[in-house]
């Protein structure tokens, strides 16, 4: 699949290692019921997730979730192994009221924390299962009209934990000035809450010009704008996946329709690593620090 592109970018040194080992990469999505998660994902790793529960090939239906579900597949890309875990939840209520079903996300987040703490504590430390949770992509309606209450609650939750990358789900139906306006909302309003999203790093200076504009254009993208679509559909001969309207079809790989490209480009390509030294590094120290000065009181 050639619209892969990242690994290649990669210092010859953790290139080397990383084709040796393989990456184990685990992704989560979180937001409310209904925002097209699960549609997504199996739009992002052209696979059907969803197989084995039955549903005819043509449905664009999928099986609502309503318990945390992990998702295993391996990727390769330019002869690099990525083992990949998609961690879908369940959409928590909308009803702040005592209702606590966004707990099961915070605490499955912590228990790959915990994990990770007793088997690098214990004595084949060499060949720990990484299941840390690497990035979260966090689902933004888009019919409200920014962040709603539950979720700056939510990524208030999440956000020391995880590496949260907002998204605008099913973009397709908005315009692109409504897209604009609701993308500088969010941003705005994430400023004005202190959710730490993911920040995208500095861009090395010696990288050439193209890369530097490929950069720029991901980090102006966020949050991107999604579609996803279990439907693939017929455009002058080739099948793709989009969402057909009576004014026209929506492809989800086209760059012009919505962020999907980058956001895969960015994950599966150029970012993981990053997101991947994030975590150990600032996120899992957080929690090994906190956990460290609870055993010991
Ligand atoms: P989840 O509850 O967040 O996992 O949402 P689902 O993936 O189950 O999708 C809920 C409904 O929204 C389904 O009927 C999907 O076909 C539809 N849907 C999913 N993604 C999109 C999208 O990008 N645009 C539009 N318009 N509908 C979508
Ligand atoms: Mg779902």
């Amino acid at each position: 699949d050639d619209e892969f592109i990242g690994f290649a970018s990669l210092p010859d040194q953790v290139h080397r290692k990383a084709v040796k080992r393989g990456f184990e990469f685990s992704l989560m999505v979180v937001g409310e019921t209904g925002l097209g998660k699960s549609t997504l994902i199996n739009s992002l790793f052209l696979t059907d997730l969803y197989k084995d529960r039955d549903l005819p090939s043509s449905s664009d239906a999928i099986e609502r979730t309503v318990e945390i579900v992990k998702k295993q597949l391996e990727i390769e890309e330019r002869g690099v192994k990525v083992r990949l875990s998609v961690v879908d939840t369940p959409g928590y209520n909308d009803s702040v009221n005592g209702d606590e079903n966004w707990r099961p996300i915070v605490d499955y987040v912590d228990r790959q924390f915990d994990q990770y703490y007793q088997a690098e504590s214990g004595v084949n430390r060499k060949n720990i299962q990484d299941t840390r949770v690497h990035c979260c992509l966090y689902f933004i309606s888009p019919y409200g009209h920014g962040l709603k209450p539950l979720d700056v609650f939510m990524m208030k939750q999440l956000h020391n934990k995880v590496n949260i990358v907002p998204l605008i789900a099913k973009s397709d139906i908005l315009t692109p000035k409504e897209v604009k306006r609701l993308k500088t909302k969010v941003l705005e309003e994430v400023q004005n809450h202190g959710i730490n999203i993911y920040q995208f790093p500095e861009c090395d200076s010696d990288e050439d010009d193209e890369f530097k504009e490929q950069d720029k254009a991901l980090k102006s993208a966020v949050p991107f704008a999604v579609v996803g679509s279990n439907t693939v559909v017929e455009v002058a001969g080739k099948k793709i996946r989009g969402r057909m309207y009576p004014w026209g079809i929506v492809e989800v790989d086209n760059p012009k329709h919505c962020d999907f490209v980058k956001l895969r480009q960015m994950l599966i390509g150029t970012h993981m690593q990053d997101l991947k030294d994030l975590t150990s590094d600032i996120h899992y120290e957080n929690y090994r620090a906190e956990h460290i000065a609870k055993e010991s009181e």
